[in-house]
């Protein structure tokens, strides 16, 4: 391939000071970022962007959902679109990188690229995807999934944000007016490369720069509420008591315990607990408590959550304790593009890139384009596994070699 990197020292100048220029939309006190969707610092966050593409050659383009694109229109095939990109929202006080990162790297691999070989055969588009976190409304993928076509206006007209405003008032002030909305499904995308930082220890422990992700975890959350009896606790014996607390504790540890044995990827968490009364010197009544259970295999997820929830009937039945289980979300595992991820790897072997596969064991916009396009996922280290942080960061070593690396798929998909 008639293909160089460009001087790596001015590349990770450029990336370090991108993803600074980024974090100063919403930048907080403690140096994270809050940009929550359709915030002030989001508006800003997305029209600045828009005008960063402009300057590096790309003509732009809002849908109506909020999402902005940049546009290399292919010298050959218009039609088919080769799309990059990431999310532009963050979590309260979250760090620089995640999403940003996959926004800038798009935007200077294929600049990066046009300046050295011209506009590309195929048309590649990069996405600054309006939405991903839930960090504002109580929904997430706003971005990706308008594109996919799951969410439309109907979806969203009875959300408010924690202080009351409408998910239509505040699409409204950031200039996406939903009077003015059109359904914004894309069907010309044919393939969709996302880059992200890892949010986990794994490629750092293991000393490599990429994680090409093969499987996206899927999630299942419950809530557990367990009914005992309230009384007195001196005077009731140990005998014959309806603690709810003892019981969710020993419900808590076999979940754990079980978790661990399955297998090595399946994770479990009891993240939230409620208790009634809540007293100390009352033997509980009630507790409800949160269960997120996640893998990558949907068998390994039926067969954790069929044995945990008889045992829990059984554990109902000998205590005469009424204990229900509600399932309140329900994400499928999705597979990333084996092709994809074929050429991945063997590029990166060729270029000497430490790389090995990995489960994403959180959510990705990645996962709702899979289900459009063939998509993968690649990761670049995060240190110490800090995420949603202002303490979050990667070295500009390893940013650079994501870019790389995407530069190089990019030129076989959309130049070759
Ligand atoms: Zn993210």
């Amino acid at each position: 391939m008639a293909y160089r990197l460009e001087n790596d020292l001015s590349l990770k100048n450029r990336i370090g000071n991108m993803i600074e220029w980024l974090g100063t939309f919403g930048k907080t006190k403690s140096g994270g970022v809050t940009r929550f969707l359709f915030s002030q610092t989001w508006q800003e966050a997305q029209f600045a962007l828009k005008d960063k593409m402009g300057e590096l050659g790309f003509q732009t383009y809002f849908d109506s959902a909020g999402n902005l694109f940049g546009r290399m229109t292919g010298s050959i095939d218009k039609n088919h679109i080769i799309l990059t990109g990431s999310h532009i929202d963050t979590v309260v006080n979250g760090g620089k990188y995640d999403g940003a990162y996959g926004i800038i790297a798009s935007l200077l691999a294929v600049s990066g690229l046009v300046e050295r070989f011209g506009y590309p055969k195929k048309t590649i588009e990069v996405v600054s995807l309006a939405e991903e976190e839930g960090s504002r409304f109580p929904l997430t993928f706003w971005g990706s999934r308008n594109i996919s076509g799951f969410y439309h206006l109907e979806h969203v007209k009875n959300l408010q944000d924690d202080h009351g405003v409408t998910f239509f008032a505040a699409m409204r002030a950031a200039g996406f007016a939903p009077e003015k909305y059109k359904p914004a499904a894309r069907t010309d995308i044919e393939r969709f490369i996302e880059l992200h930082i890892e949010q986990g220890m794994t490629l750092e422990k293991n000393h490599n720069s990429i994680g090409v992700v093969t499987h996206i975890v899927g999630q299942r959350r419950y809530t557990v509420r367990i009914k005992g009896e309230s009384n007195h606790a001196g005077t009731t014996p140990m005998e014959g008591r309806k603690d709810a607390v003892s019981t969710a504790s020993y419900l808590i540890s076999y979940l754990t315990k079980r978790a661990k044995e399955i297998d090595k990827q399946l994770v479990a968490t009891v993240g939230k607990l409620h208790v009634t009364p809540n007293v100390a010197n009352v033997i509980a009544g009630e507790v409800e408590f949160s269960l997120d259970i996640r893998h990558h295999e949907e068998q390994i997820l039926d067969f954790y959550c069929q044995e945990l929830f008889s045992m829990f009937e059984n554990v109902s039945i000998s205590l005469a304790m009424d204990i229900s289980v509600s399932q309140w979300m329900d994400v499928k595992p999705v597979r990333m593009d084996d092709e994809l991820n074929n050429w991945i790897r063997e590029v990166a072997l060729k270029q000497k890139i430490c790389f090995q596969d990995i489960v994403s064991g959180a959510g990705h916009d990645a996962q709702v384009f899979a289900s459009i396009c063939p998509t993968t996922l690649l990761f670049v280290p995060s240190h110490k596994g800090i995420s949603h942080s202002p303490q979050e960061f990667t070295s500009l070593e390893d940013l650079a070699t994501g870019i790389h690396l995407l530069e190089t798929i990019l030129y076989k998909l959309a130049y070759d």
